[in-house]
């Protein structure tokens, strides 16, 4: 598939025609599915890239001699270079292949982080991460002794720079920053952190979960150490992903997981690993799903990510002031450079029974924590109301989104 040329107009309709799912009907309204950054629908070429490997390829990868062995792993083996390819990493031997975003970061967590620290030694992230980017450096840090340290943020939404750069002390042995927010929309100034990072020695880590479907993502522009993704909100399969790492730091990395694939000899009283990214890639993997998730990467490309970019930013500047017009709305994330990510509360109303009887009009957002709970603390709130948009999405559904709000909160009382 090649690009459409940035000057052609985005068609979202034209887009929306390639999810079969988007035409579907919820409780007798069409649906409006705003939970993309929870996960994305699927277009068509991915789904029958599925059904394709497995109704004509399918056979596990790398152990076979046979033909269809020899597809698979081709087929496979393809996906590490369109994902090299989709964020600019240097070599293919770079990328490592994962479930998702948290089995990326559990890799650095465990093959990088656990070796090297010892008490006293600190992580720095900041306070708007998901638990993904959390939860793995607090295992790391019981076992060591280190401590996990988050800097914080203004209550718009926006990463105190200063103070992360501040906090950045010889004590600090990984820094790990969310590109964009899942909660806030916020675009974090990852290019200024890695600086910052780097000057002092420190590897940075960036979860890009949230910014692989809305931007252009040059890890080598950006100048971070780790660059973790995840497939299905990329428009692919679940249970996909990716790790991307240094290769200096692969190569120094023992692997945490063991099993098949990962080794070169294996003896009873010693086993000797395969080179980098097989030796973080033990057990047959998500082979169709990653065939899919190429297909994903096709398809993204094809629209271009600049296209996407750029109508996405129109919506979310029409959804914002659609929302800012609702009574009673309070949006949770205001930062200067977002992306296509709403927060919000209303007076009065608890964000689970919105949310439901929203769901009862056809539409689909998520309400809850996010997986955010230190950044739900900082707000002092249980939950949001939050509405993520994709290129798919259009400004009618916003307004039907709107209009939905003013009736289900007349029902709230
Ligand atoms: N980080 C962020 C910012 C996310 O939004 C998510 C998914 N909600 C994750 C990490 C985890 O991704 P996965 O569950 O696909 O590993």
């Amino acid at each position: 598939m090649s690009a459409v040329p940035q000057s052609v107009p985005f068609d979202p309709l034209r887009q929306r025609a390639d999810f079969p799912l988007l035409a579907r009907q919820v409780n007798g309204n069409p649906l409006i599915y705003f939970d993309n950054a929870n996960t994305a629908q699927k277009p068509r070429v991915v789904i029958e890239a599925v059904d394709a490997f497995y109704r004509e390829h399918n056979a596990n990868v790398a152990r076979a001699v046979h033909t269809l062995g020899a597809e698979a792993t081709s087929a496979y083996e393809a996906v590490r270079d369109k994902l090299a390819r989709f964020v600019n990493a240097p070599s293919r031997d770079e990328i490592v292949l994962t479930s998702g975003t948290t089995q990326a970061i559990n890799t650095v967590a465990y093959s990088f982080a656990l070796p090297r620290l010892k008490s006293g030694d600190e992580i720095l992230v900041t306070t708007m991460e998901h638990h993904a980017n959390i939860v793995p450096w607090q295992l790391v840090c019981e076992r060591t002794g280190a401590t996990l340290k988050a800097a914080p943020i203004t209550p718009q939404g926006e990463l105190m720079v200063e103070r992360f750069i501040q906090m950045l002390t010889p004590k600090v042995k990984l820094a790990g920053v969310v590109h964009v927010s899942n909660v806030l929309g916020t675009v974090n100034p990852v290019r200024d952190l890695a600086k910052a990072c780097r000057a002092r020695g420190i590897p940075l880590l960036v979860d890009g979960s949230q910014a692989a479907p809305h931007l252009p993502i040059d890890v080598q522009a950006l100048g971070c150490d780790f660059y973790a993704l995840t497939g299905h909100k990329l428009f692919g399969p679940t249970g996909t992903g990716m790790l991307w790492a240094r290769k200096e730091h692969l190569a120094a990395m023992p692997p945490f997981f063991g099993g098949g694939e990962m080794i070169r000899e294996v003896r009873i009283d010693k086993t000797t690993f395969a080179d980098p990214p097989h030796r973080f890639e033990a057990g047959t993997p998500n082979i169709a799903g990653f065939v899919g998730l190429g297909a994903a990467l096709d398809y993204v490309e094809s629209i271009g990510r600049e296209r996407i970019a750029a109508y996405e930013h129109e919506l979310l500047g029409y959804a914002t002031a659609a929302l800012k017009s609702v009574p009673g709305l309070r949006l949770i994330g205001t930062a200067q450079h977002k992306a296509a990510v709403l927060s919000f509360l209303i007076d009065g109303a608890h964000a689970h029974d919105l949310a439901t009887l929203l769901d009862n009009e056809g539409i689909a957002v998520r309400s809850g924590h996010h997986c955010a709970h230190p950044l739900m603390q900082f707000y002092g709130v249980p939950a949001t109301l939050r509405a993520s948009l994709a290129f798919y999405n259009t400004r009618a559904e916003v307004d039907a989104f709107v209009a939905a709000i003013a009736r289900v909160r007349k029902l709230l009382g």
